[in-house]
């Protein structure tokens, strides 16, 4: 999948996230970036990519030790976060925004034909059933109906207050 599509997913992940834990605006804010942002850090290990191409020498030694869609899009890179991010104890919310960012990358990857590494150091390719082209029609509209998504979960108040209005 495309940046776009990984980091709208990050936004409709931390949409989520403020909307289940009612955070107030400044955690909110930081919920969705880090959602936005552990979104697209699987991709990390691919120079090219949104995120890769802003860190390329991590990138370049990442994809030189792992090779891309591995470790970085893999349940023990997943864990290895958690126990980090549980070892400096941060709060809930985070967590959540940023597993369920990690999870949303992983889970869109394995819509497309080349799968991911799900379980390495085993090397086996993961993927659902039914799989999309990355850049290709389906991939853009899901970039869309996921931001559609994430801003209606912001703006479901606000959506609801103007709807009671005009009935
Ligand atoms: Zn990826």
């Amino acid at each position: 999948m495309t940046g776009k599509t990984h980091a709208s997913c990050g936004l409709l992940v931390g949409a989520l996230t403020i909307e289940y834990f009612h955070t107030d605006l400044f955690t909110s804010v930081t919920v969705i970036t880090l959602a936005i942002i552990s979104s697209l850090i699987p991709d990390i290990c691919h120079t090219q990519s949104k995120i890769g191409s802003r860190f390329k020498l991590i990138s370049f030694f990442i994809r030189m030790i792992f090779g891309h869609r591995t470790f970085t899009h893999s349940l023990l890179f997943i864990v290895i976060i958690v126990c980090l991010l549980y070892i400096i104890q941060a709060p809930i919310y985070y967590l959540t925004t940023i597993i369920l960012g990690l999870l949303s990358h992983v889970i869109l990857d394995m819509l497309t034909p080349r799968g991911v590494k799900l379980f390495y150091p085993i090397p086996l390719s993961v993927r659902f059933p039914l799989v999309f082209k990355t850049g290709g029609l389906v991939d853009l509209s899901l970039a869309s109906a996921l931001a559609i998504g994430a801003i209606y979960v912001v703006f479901q108040p606000f959506f609801n207050n103007l709807l009671m209005n005009w009935l």
